[in-house]
């Protein structure tokens, strides 16, 4: 990775690198993958490649459907050039359908509809495990304003508009899905991090089946066959070969 220079973020499954530009990262996926707080952790070849890939392609979509993203360009396996962003410690989680935390904490039932879709916010805080916000707590904490916590739910409803329809038309059902946002130079803004079967709930349109990394919380052995699966079902041969990546 020559255009790389030093190690700005290392986080659990990704790393960002500083580039010569100075409003620009690259962000590198890596195949470990963990659940439960860091808990349960693995390393699962390709799956850095695996999520690149799908992160890229979701990201591109956004972009054509005018959603403000990081992405600039995939530029070899795994690693995303990127614009630098000031992340927004907020774990925005948009919900379809009921399960898996929701079901722990509020008696909803197991696979119900949510329509219209619940968003929640979670303040993205390892020490004090990732608790759940309102407006005022986040506020109160210097988070965001109220306008930019309004503007951050219209668009992640916007972005599951998108992603479901899209999803949909390849044989998958967004059950929901955890969003990341900071902002550029300008103090837009704009979608980070990732989208990928580490951050959503992907179902198999037909069968119901986890395409996602429920498998590797609920201990299967086939996390990388699923992973492989789902990225042959979002991105086609075709934007491998646009991207000219080996
Ligand atoms: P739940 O709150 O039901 O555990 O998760 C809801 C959705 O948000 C799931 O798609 C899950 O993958 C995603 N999500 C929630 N918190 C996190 C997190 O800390 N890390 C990641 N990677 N995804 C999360």
């Amino acid at each position: 990775m020559s255009e790389s220079k030093d190690l700005i973020y290392a986080g659990k499954a990704k790393d960002v690198y500083e580039t010569e530009k100075q409003n620009e990262v690259i962000v590198t996926f890596r195949d470990d993958i963990t659940a439960g707080d860091g808990e349960k952790k693995d390393n699962l070849k390709g799956k850095g490649h695996c999520n690149s890939l799908i992160s890229s392609k979701l990201f591109e979509v956004l972009e054509e459907n005018n959603v403000k993203t990081q992405y600039i360009q995939l530029i070899e396996t795994g690693s995303m050039l990127s614009k630098k962003l000031e992340m927004i410690p907020l774990e925005v989680i948009a919900r379809n359908i009921a399960t898996g935390s929701l079901l722990k904490r509020f008696p909803f039932e197991e696979n119900q509809k949510l329509d219209p879709p619940i968003i929640q916010m979670d303040y993205k805080n390892d020490e004090y495990h990732d608790p759940m916000l309102n407006d005022e707590i986040t506020i109160a904490l210097g988070i965001a304003t109220q306008e930019e916590l309004d503007e951050i739910r219209n668009i992640t409803l916007k972005i599951n508009k998108i992603l479901s329809e899209f999803l949909k038309e390849k044989g998958i059902l967004l059950v929901d899905f955890k969003l990341e946002f900071g902002k550029d130079e300008e103090g837009n803004i704009v979608l980070g991090d990732e989208i990928s079967p580490d951050t959503c709930r992907y179902w198999d349109i037909e069968t119901l089946e986890t395409l996602d990394k429920d498998s590797f919380r609920q201990g299967q052995d086939n996390v990388m066959d699923i992973y492989d699966q789902v990225c042959s079902m979002i991105v086609d041969e075709k934007d491998i070969e646009r991207w000219e990546i080996q």
